[in-house]
């Protein structure tokens, strides 16, 4: 892992506040205004000119006049008065934006202080990933690496077994004897291999969680 230690993560994931949510996930989620809806759908609105500059308020609306016309006399007192100086009402409904996922609190936060000027009204929402069975395959490997190492070593050994001829004693595939070196075509070669690649990356990684 280049960018985050995995030995933390697992801690996090083992010690962090789920909210009583099964295998949870944090998404991070923003709120992203739709335009140009009827007034009817929704009360809030921003004012459009006719370049297509957006403003907030009839204040932001003075303001940009004062500073144009150098002066009070232009300003505008009601939304009548601002839709005869040529500028639109477009009224706008905010709807929550998915983002990201993270698997713990502390990843989708520190995601938000990292993208803050990216983002609008960030905030964090959690979510189960109930029956999403391979995020939740990742989920408890992130969350225990060791066992599931136990469990390959397992597997491994009994890919293993299932080459050796209980008679002979020696491999059906390669017949390679019983403290002989596999062929590397070999399940039982490959299999071994592939654990010890894992342990490999795991104590490096990880270390001894
Ligand atoms: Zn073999």
């Amino acid at each position: 892992m280049s960018n985050f230690d995995l030995q933390k993560l697992a801690k996090e994931l083992r010690t962090q506040d789920n909210l009583c949510t099964a295998d949870p996930i944090f998404l991070v989620m923003e709120k992203e205004r739709v335009y140009g809806l009827k007034s009817g759908y929704s009360d809030d609105y921003v004012w459009l000119d006719n370049e297509g500059d957006k403003y907030e308020s009839l204040k932001d609306i003075n303001d940009f006049l004062i500073d144009v016309y150098e002066g009070t006399e232009r300003t505008v007192k009601t939304a009548e008065q601002a839709e005869e100086a040529g500028f639109t009402k477009v009224y706008y409904q905010e709807i929550d934006r998915f983002k990201c996922p993270h698997f713990t609190r502390k990843a989708a936060e520190l995601y938000i202080t990292q993208n803050a000027h990216n983002l609008r009204k960030p905030f964090i929402y959690v979510g189960s990933m109930y029956r999403c069975s391979e995020m939740i395959a990742i989920r408890s490997f992130l969350m225990n690496p060791q066992d599931t190492f136990t469990q390959l070593v397992k597997l491994s050994n009994r890919v293993i077994l299932s080459t050796q001829d209980p008679t002979t004693g020696l491999c059906k595939i390669c017949g390679a004897g019983d403290d002989g070196q596999h062929d590397v075509n070999c399940p039982a070669f490959v299999a071994s291999k592939f654990v010890a690649d894992f342990k490999m990356k795991l104590d490096r990684e990880v270390g001894n969680v």
